[in-house]
């Protein structure tokens, strides 16, 4: 019953190609994440992490192979239509708006799930538009409570530590309620006790059911959250398996040791 294969795929790449000029980023990747698992996607800088989650947000054009997301073709949707599919997602550079309060920052993610609220419409708006209005904020105040921002939700973003930056982005990419959650190097730039914040905010993400597919460069953050890893180097997977097997697996000590970059 614990078999990895007994869960349903939720996320399912297949020889997903991406080419930038004569550079192949991301070659023929088949990688799959399934029903409540945490994947952690791993690799040496430049080997096309990134790239995945930008093709599977379709921020690019896909150069070949295919996206199914809960069984359904979503390559060549817009980020938003893919985003209202239920995939919502971090950046690996910090993208809050330093001078908004920390819920209008967490309010954006509402606006990108429902294709953004015109102004007029903000300041007009129908008795069913602030019913919607009202159901948006409590929302976001229940996710807020979840990550533990609540009692900043005044506060400017760029007043936030770095660390708590990165949570209120993951609140944003919460608040469109998300099935699978596309994680960029949350960890990246974090003190110790921020990353054990993290970790634990990751874990309860995902037990509430929510599939993560995680870029992260510290090998023992991986083993400590993942359950299954990919290894690309240089836009080829090289390795995928439990942590366990992975760490011994001498191709990915040699990718890591980067014996082999030019
Ligand atoms: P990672 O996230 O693993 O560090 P990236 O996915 O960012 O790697 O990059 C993979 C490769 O693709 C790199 O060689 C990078 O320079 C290249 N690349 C990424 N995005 C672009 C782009 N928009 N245009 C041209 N090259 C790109
Ligand atoms: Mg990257």
């Amino acid at each position: 019953m614990n078999m990895r294969t007994d869960r349903e795929v939720v996320l399912k790449l297949s020889a997903l190609t991406k080419r930038f000029g004569g550079l192949t980023a991301v070659r023929e990747l088949d990688l799959e994440v399934r029903e409540g698992e945490i994947c952690a996607l791993v690799g040496p800088n430049g080997s096309g992490k990134t790239t995945v989650l930008n093709l599977i947000t379709g921020i690019y054009p896909v150069d070949g192979g295919e996206i199914r997301f809960l069984n359904r073709p979503i390559q060549g949707l817009a980020p938003h239509a893919i985003c209202w599919q239920g995939i919502a997602r971090t950046f690996q550079n910090i993208r809050v708006l330093s001078q908004q309060t920390v819920f209008e920052n967490v309010l954006l993610g509402k606006g990108y799930g429902n294709g953004g609220a015109g102004i007029l419409r903000t300041l007009f708006g129908t008795r069913g538009h602030c019913r919607e209005e009202q159901q948006n904020a409590r929302e976001i105040d229940e996710v807020l409570e979840f990550v533990g921002l609540s009692n900043l939700r005044g506060e400017l973003a760029g007043n936030l530590p770095y660390g708590k930056q990165r949570i209120l982005e993951i609140a944003r990419a919460l608040v469109t309620g998300p099935k699978l959650l596309l994680l960029d190097e949350p960890a990246a730039g974090l003190n110790s006790q921020e990353i054990l914040s993290l970790m634990d905010l990751v874990t309860r993400i995902n037990a509430r059911g929510i599939g993560v597919l995680l870029i992260e460069h510290r090998m023992e953050l991986v083993g400590r959250l993942s359950n299954w890893v990919y290894v690309l180097d240089h836009g080829v997977k090289i390795a995928e398996g439990r942590f366990e097997s992975i760490k011994e697996d001498p191709m990915v000590i040699e990718a890591y040791l980067g014996r082999r970059r030019v």
